[in-house]
């Protein structure tokens, strides 16, 4: 961290996010419940489509979406789960699945239901 920290390198994003939560003891105190994390994650999603609807400047939507983006990388802490993994396996599938206009917006899907 600190100096040494390389601002392109996940690990070290994930590491600040670490130390975010071990200054406060999120562990302790209930900052990694699931259910209370999944609320948080809903409020900043909120923020983000204010800063939108809002036509709030480019540097206000920006830093809510890296709140959204803490939330969500704290959440691979909390879960115990590796989010660069499951990133990565993701994309592979996005970009195998094929895209269909829908409503004169492009939607990239399965379409298991739809025809
Ligand atoms: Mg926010």
């Amino acid at each position: 961290m600190g100096n040494q920290c390389n601002q392109d390198s996940y690990n070290d994003m994930l590491g600040a996010i670490q130390s975010f939560h071990n200054k406060h003891d999120f562990k302790g105190t209930g900052g990694e419940d699931l259910p209370y994390r999944v609320a948080l994650m809903a409020e900043e999603l909120g923020e983000i489509s204010s800063a939108v609807t809002k036509g709030k400047s480019t540097d206000q939507l920006a830093e809510e979406c890296a709140d959204l983006m803490i939330l969500v990388m704290g959440t691979a802490i909390a879960a115990d789960f590796d989010l660069k993994e499951s990133f990565w396996k993701k994309m592979d599938k996005l970009m195998k699945r094929k895209s269909k206009m829908i409503n004169g917006k492009i939607r990239v899907s399965e379409f298991r239901d739809v025809n």
